[in-house]
């Protein structure tokens, strides 16, 4: 095994690393999930599409730099590092794109992703009912067959309720699943729709959560026409669809390790200008080695997917281990931080975020059942 990475690669850090230096906002951008945040987060994402830095590893025609997985973990380690902006775009680079990559039709791929790396369309997840999260084969929205369409051809017509959409109330599309066969069985009968937000008979009704950001909304669809090129993958493939968006989203793709190696960088600075115990001593070294831990099961992770290995459903290994080390390593920055934790800023706010990891995503607990019986082949019962 050989973990140092190529002259080729070590100058592609360098040019990342640079190039964050001269453009990363001195001051914090507003929350992403405020609408006047979302739109300065925009102008940060069209600065990186402009410099082709917003896709690394997608194709050059789609507004990448054709670079391997390697060099994409490679930018993500120092775009932390650099405290670069949240990435607004994240549900439409990170977990829809791939899955277009795997299941789009050409054409969807041509329009679609240069659109999406440019910050042109933004996308949020449709998944979630108010009746149906964790069992997602229980969702009731549905897409019932029109063959006249409006005119210009066949196509489908979507009604019902999402919820929990991240940043539904400023995104331009929504991906999202809907049941288009009632009589069959519960992960059949599932189609994958690509839904512009300014259709005909959507509803968006965005709502505050704890913090005051308005980062959640709830979106409904009465008779929403859509072409027959707004199915993703085909129609009744829905749930194999869907479960590559999961990959992504419980996998690397979403919070890939740069992440953690650098809020836990940060810890450490934390600990050393405070001044800790030796309980709170072992906590930071704690998550920086977990943090060390998950980039080495991702470098292998990575090894995998370019020699042709899909991750299946250990993605969701990945899933319980960045979200369990975040909440850690949060909670020891506040007991850091002691009575400043009451204090707004970045720590605080981040401890408060990290509290969802657990649920979005998939909850821990379906992670869990799905690692029993799915990669240590423990029975259902
Ligand atoms: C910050 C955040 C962002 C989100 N963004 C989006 C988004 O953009 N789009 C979207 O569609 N959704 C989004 N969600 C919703 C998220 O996907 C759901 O909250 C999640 O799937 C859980 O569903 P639920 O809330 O309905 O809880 P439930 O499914 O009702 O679960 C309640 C509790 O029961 C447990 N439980 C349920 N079933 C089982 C089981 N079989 N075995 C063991 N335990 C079980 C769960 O683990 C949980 O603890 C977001 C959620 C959060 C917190």
């Amino acid at each position: 095994m050989d973990l140092t990475w190529s002259p080729a690669q070590e100058s592609f850090r360098a040019e990342a690393r640079d190039w964050l230096a001269r453009h990363v906002p001195r001051e914090p951008l507003p929350s992403g999930d405020t609408r006047e945040g979302f739109a300065a987060h925009l102008e940060w994402e069209r600065a990186l599409h402009a410099d082709r830095w917003s896709v690394v590893s997608w194709p050059a025609a789609y507004g990448g730099r054709d670079s391997s997985l390697w060099e994409w973990l490679i930018f993500e380690e120092e775009y932390y590092r650099a405290g670069a902006p949240q990435r607004v775009t994240q549900n439409g680079i990170f977990l829809l794109a791939p899955t277009i990559f795997a299941f789009g039709s050409r054409a969807q791929q041509d329009t679609l992703l240069p659109r999406m790396a440019a910050a042109q369309d933004t996308w949020c997840q449709g998944w979630s009912e108010p009746g149906a999260g964790s069992d997602l084969a229980g969702i009731r929205s549905r897409a019932v067959r029109d063959e006249h369409g409006t005119g210009d051809g066949p196509g489908w017509r979507l009604s019902g309720q999402k919820t929990w959409t991240t940043r539904g109330a400023f995104c331009s599309h929504l991906f999202g699943l809907f049941r288009s066969d009632p009589q069959a069985a519960r992960h059949e009968g599932l189609t994958y729709f690509l839904v512009p937000l300014d259709a005909e008979g959507v509803t968006v009704r965005g709502f505050e959560r704890l913090d005051g950001d308005e980062g959640f909304a709830e979106v409904f669809f009465d008779d929403v026409f859509v072409p027959d090129s707004a199915v993703l993958g085909g129609v009744g493939r829905g749930w194999t669809v869907a479960m590559s968006t999961t990959g992504s989203e419980r996998g690397l793709s979403l919070r890939s390790p740069g992440r953690f190696l650098a809020a836990a960088d940060r810890l450490a600075g934390l600990a050393r200008d405070r001044g800790t115990g030796e309980r709170d001593r072992l906590a930071v070294a704690d998550a920086w080695i977990r943090a060390r831990a998950y980039q080495d099961f991702t470098l292998a992770q990575v090894t995998d997917i370019v020699e042709g290995r899909s991750p299946g459903a250990r993605s969701s290994l990945n899933k319980v281990w960045w979200s369990e080390l975040d909440v850690d390593l949060h909670e020891t920055a506040m007991r850091l931080l002691g009575p400043d934790a009451a204090l707004d800023g970045p720590w605080t706010r981040g401890f408060q975020f990290s509290l969802s990891g657990p649920i979005y995503a998939g909850t821990n607990e379906i992670q869990r059942n799905i690692i029993a019986e799915r990669v240590l082949g423990l029975p259902r019962k």
